[in-house]
């Protein structure tokens, strides 16, 4: 145990030391931390959906018609037609056959890329791709070739040299969870097609988000239909919990057969789910709450960069400031929370080294004084850094 204490003291003396900050009150654009009131530029609930009334009110349903657990896993008797519905929704959603549900994001991308892919075949991953990602192309056994962030041209080196996989599936981030950025989805495609590749897209960030009708990337890109596995999370965008993935009717039936993180686990409660059905249905019906936040992000993108922060690739509803080092970028987020603005430091090894990073992210409920109020602190922050 002596040998835990002295990593510790090391990630502290690094600046990557990191501790939990404890928040009360409904989740939303302000939140009471430290009993002190802030303004947040953190969350994944883009569109502000995790408090709204219609979700509270549909779990609440829920729990007075079926209980809160579900005391058992899918393939038991864990499977409510509610499960059932969400799949549907989702399926019709992102206009894919069928859609099978996990309990997490996380537990989604390690449940189906390892069950899709094994030993003899090989995976092809941005190297940006979300952890999970990287989690579950390791369980799998399958070789793991790691491309350089939205490079196409690595890829096709990559896609040359496999001629011996027995499958091959591409794997990207939609958008990118710490760059903001979007992947080249018409040439992943065009190269999958090419070299007889499955692709698989995690629009963890794009859902709800992007697209006309806020399908997410291929949708954004006039690709559907050319996305063999379209995951997703209804934790962020939809404001709920769990995750899915959108696929062909066959992928779900193996999956369900297949899949120890969908197999050895206990279902999603019912209260979560029809707060998840409730939340693609405000999705398909708000386009104004997307068109909203990805109005003020522009705006805020645009005016940290007149203010000379460079804030990478970032085309979307996260906005990296890069600072580089970990302790500047820590010592960022603690005089921004100072000034009541709660934006979080992204380190090593979240972000590869050197890549420190303020990481804000908007959402629909952000007004426009919110927004003026944490561009003020930026600047003021970075001026107090020698920064800019
Ligand atoms: C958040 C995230 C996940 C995990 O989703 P959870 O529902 O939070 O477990 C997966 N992939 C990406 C890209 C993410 O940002």
């Amino acid at each position: 145990m002596k040998r835990i204490q002295e990593r510790l003291n090391a990630l502290e003396s690094q600046g990557l030391y990191r501790k939990l900050n404890v928040f009360s009150g409904a989740h939303g654009t302000k939140m009471i931390l430290e009993g002190r009131e802030v303004l947040l530029f953190c969350t994944n609930d883009y569109l502000g959906l995790a408090a709204d009334q219609r979700l509270k009110t549909a779990a609440i349903k829920a729990i007075n018609d079926y209980g809160f657990g579900t005391g058992s896993s899918r393939l038991i008797s864990g499977t409510l037609d509610l499960h059932e519905k969400l799949e549907s929704k989702i399926a019709g959603f992102k206009k894919k056959e069928a859609a099978i549900l996990f309990n997490s994001g996380y537990d989604t991308n390690c449940g189906t890329i390892s069950t899709l892919v094994g030993k003899g075949d090989t995976i092809f991953c941005d190297r940006l791709n979300h952890a999970s990602i990287l989690d579950g192309a390791r369980l799998s056994g399958a070789a793991l070739k790691r491309f350089s962030h939205r490079d196409t041209v690595s890829l096709e080196k990559l896609l040359k040299k496999s001629s011996n996989a027995s499958t091959r599936l591409v794997i990207t981030d939609g958008v990118f969870s710490m760059d903001g950025d979007v992947a080249p989805l018409p040439e992943l495609s065009r190269l999958a097609k090419k070299y007889d590749a499955f692709l698989m897209v995690d629009d963890a960030h794009a859902t709800g988000v992007i697209g006309k009708e806020g399908r997410g990337t291929p949708e954004y890109f006039g690709l559907e239909g050319e996305v063999d596995i379209h995951m997703g999370t209804l934790s962020k965008a939809v404001g709920s919990i769990g995750g899915f993935v959108a696929c062909s009717s066959e992928v779900k039936k193996f999956l369900i057969n297949r899949s120890r993180n969908f197999i050895y686990t206990t279902s999603l409660p019912p209260a979560a789910i029809a707060a998840s059905l409730e939340g693609v249905s405000i999705i398909e019906e708000s386009p104004f709450l997307r068109e909203k936040l990805l109005k003020n992000a522009t705006f805020l993108r645009s005016c940290l960069c007149d203010a000379g922060f460079d804030t990478m690739t970032s085309e979307l509803h996260i906005i990296p400031v890069l600072l580089g080092s970990d302790s500047v970028a820590l010592k960022a987020n603690q005089l921004l929370l100072q000034k009541g603005v709660f934006v979080p430091a992204i380190r090593h090894p979240t972000v590869p080294k050197g890549g420190a990073r303020l990481r804000i992210s908007l959402c629909a409920g952000h007004e426009k004084e919110d927004v003026e109020k944490v561009l003020k602190a930026v600047i003021e922050t970075g001026k107090e850094l020698g920064v800019i």
